[in-house]
């Protein structure tokens, strides 16, 4: 079942034309990961489905529901952000139950969905501590914990490993895959990194220049490369 889908998105800022033609489904549980190099368009994509970029033409459909009709509010989609986006002032639980607090859940169901997720994410010592007590792989794993907790149709995640180290990097790529399997929720990845891709997708999408060079498994991707550019990008034999 499609959860996402763009038919013919573009988007200029001015006269830069930024989204080119952009068409693709996501299906319902599917991990999809956006690959392209720095300003190929892969946050500004993201953000038009987390609705926090307009569109300028095209249609985005979430849940069978097209998106002039939902405020970034109501699509049920969680963003995870390449700097974590913590609110400094707060602890760790308090980060979490912002979201829950603020469309009305009770103190209740808050604090029992909080500590499910710190369980997932074996942090529940790290609850009661402010973001500037913990390392940059714990606050990434705070923002991971503030989208669980959401429960959302989706969850968007935008470069989550580009600011640990390598270890850590690893370590967490392999937490993502697991927790996918887990939930089994619809994910959409977005990354410059061709080991992230070719390891977390079920479809990898193929960005450059704006526009979409391929959509395919990481192994069509990798064995049968549309053009040039992803034949070079992904480092295909031959
Ligand atoms: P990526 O995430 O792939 O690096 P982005 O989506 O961030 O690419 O950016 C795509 C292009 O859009 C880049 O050329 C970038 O400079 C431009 N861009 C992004 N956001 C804005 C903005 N708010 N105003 C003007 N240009 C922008
Ligand atoms: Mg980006």
């Amino acid at each position: 079942m499609a959860q996402i889908s763009l038919d013919s998105v573009s988007k200029s800022f001015g006269s830069v034309n930024v989204i080119n033609d952009i068409s693709l489904t996501v299906n319902s549980g599917e991990f999809v990961v956006f690959l392209g190099p720095s300003g190929s368009g892969k946050s500004t994509l993201l953000r038009m489905i987390a609705g926090l970029e307009t569109i300028d033409t095209g249609g985005l459909t979430i849940g069978e529901v097209r998106s002039e009709r939902l405020a970034p509010g109501q699509r049920n989609v969680a963003m995870v952000f390449q700097n974590y986006a913590l609110y400094p002032h707060m602890t760790v639980k308090e980060n979490m139950a912002f979201g829950l607090r603020n469309i009305g859940m009770s103190a209740a169901d808050v604090d029992q969905r909080v500590k499910e997720a710190a369980r997932m994410l074996e942090m529940e010592e790290l609850l009661d501590r402010r973001p500037a007590q913990l390392s940059g792989g714990q606050r990434q794993r705070v923002a991971i914990g503030r989208a669980i907790v959401k429960e959302p149709k989706a969850f968007l995640f935008d470069e989550p490993l580009s600011n640990l180290d390598a270890a850590l990097r690893v370590r967490t790529r392999v937490e993502l895959a697991e927790l996918h399997n887990r939930m089994k929720s619809t994910m959409i990845y977005v990354t410059h990194d061709q080991t992230e891709a070719m390891t977390l997708a079920d479809r990898i999408v193929v960005l450059n220049n704006c526009r979409i060079e391929q959509i395919g498994t990481p192994m069509d991707v990798y064995l049968k490369p549309a053009s040039r550019f992803v034949a070079g990008f992904v480092g295909s034999p031959g």
